[in-house]
């Protein structure tokens, strides 16, 4: 069959699929990958700019890619998204540039709808990836917009190492045990690291915050909040901040700003049919990527909040795709028997 893209299915043919994904990430796409070459012919709904982003998910949000392995030079977001993509199509990958906006998986088969397409009959699928992924939080302050991505990052691992932030003044945001994680990492590139805690005392556990305390590359301001970023209009270069307790603002001059204030995964499709934590990221059996309910597997960062990477993602897609495609061996298994 040759491969339908940016296709719309008409309303008349009801589709029935093996296998849908919905997301169109490094985990979906990998998941694509191997269940075509594994003749399944799914069926990916990469969105429209669902969640905020465009298909292909957060990389095309970002510029130089310089961890995902195979690429000693580093690629630019986009185009490492739309070689996933060219790579799900050369195998037979249906993509469909449409958001899924609704799904009902009380029983098998799935029932789904199309964003817009809320009162047509059904679409129904055998068993369902969730790839749908996570943006970080933003705190809305004054110049973010203008240098998110351009001094300011919600990733220290993705976006530490990059020239600008060398040797440069940078500032965390965010007490728990991600800005503690982050501010560590972030000694190895920057001359000094300020950590910005909002209260008098860290979230973090005690032996992260110990580490933070004692670290001399490290400063923690506490009570303290950031209140506009400013800069020469390309890059960041300095940040205003308030002391909470005394109502005192003052200038922090740094190069970079992270944040680290948590993620918000994509899942409010299915936050009340699938088990999630209590910051709603699908909870999947340890080990594997299967969810509470059986059929329905769930890939990369809207079942990770922990390392959040390209390569995490696409790996989990790929253990979403080898069980989803068991599954449905095992059922046409004992269909045939
Ligand atoms: P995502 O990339 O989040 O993509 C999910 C996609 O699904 C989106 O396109 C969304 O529109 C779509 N979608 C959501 N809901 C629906 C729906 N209902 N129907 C249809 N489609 C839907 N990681 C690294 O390893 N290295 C880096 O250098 C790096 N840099 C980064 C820089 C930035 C600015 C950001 C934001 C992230 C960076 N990351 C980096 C993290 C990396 O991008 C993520 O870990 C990864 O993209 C997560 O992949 P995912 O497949 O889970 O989903």
């Amino acid at each position: 069959m040759a491969p339908l893209t940016n296709g719309k299915v008409p309303k008349s043919t009801k589709m029935h699929s093996k296998v849908v994904i919905i997301g169109s990430g490094p985990a979906g796409h990998t998941a694509a990958v191997y269940l075509a070459r594994a003749n399944i012919n799914p069926v990916l709904f990469e969105g429209f700019m669902a969640n905020g982003f465009a298909a292909g998910g957060q990389l095309t949000t970002t510029t130089d890619v310089e961890n995902y392995p195979g690429f000693p030079s580093g690629i630019l977001g986009p185009e490492l998204m739309d070689k996933f993509r060219e790579q799900s199509i050369r195998f037979g990958t249906q993509i469909i540039t449409e958001t899924v906006s609704k799904i009902d998986l009380s029983a098998r088969p799935f029932r789904y709808w199309r964003e817009g397409e809320e009162h047509d009959e059904a679409e129904t699928a055998d068993a369902i990836i969730i790839a749908t992924g996570a943006s970080a939080k933003r705190l809305g302050l004054k110049g973010e917009v203008t240098y998110w991505q351009s001094g300011i990052s919600a990733c220290a691992v993705c976006d530490g190492a990059v020239p600008i932030f060398r040797n440069q003044p940078l500032a965390v945001i965010g007490g728990g045990d991600s800005a503690a994680e982050e501010a560590t990492y972030l000694t190895k590139y920057g001359s000094h690291v300020y950590v910005l805690v909002r209260r008098s005392e860290l979230r973090a556990s005690k032996i992260m915050a110990k580490r933070l305390m004692n670290h001399p590359k490290i400063t923690i301001l506490w009570n303290t909040v950031a209140t506009e970023c400013q800069g020469d209009g390309d890059l960041l270069n300095n940040l205003r901040i308030k002391n909470v307790v005394t109502g005192e603002e003052r200038d922090l001059p740094v190069r970079g700003l992270f944040y680290a204030i948590g993620h918000e995964p994509a899942t409010s499709l299915v936050r009340s049919q699938l088990q999630t934590d209590l910051d709603g990221y699908i909870i999947t059996v340890p080990g594997t990527t299967q969810t509470s309910v059986k059929g329905v597997f769930a890939a990369g960062d809207v079942q990770d909040k922990r390392y959040r990477q390209a390569i995490t993602s696409a790996g989990s897609g790929c253990m979403a795709a080898l069980e989803a495609e068991r599954l449905i061996a095992e059922e046409e298994g004992s269909e045939e028997a």
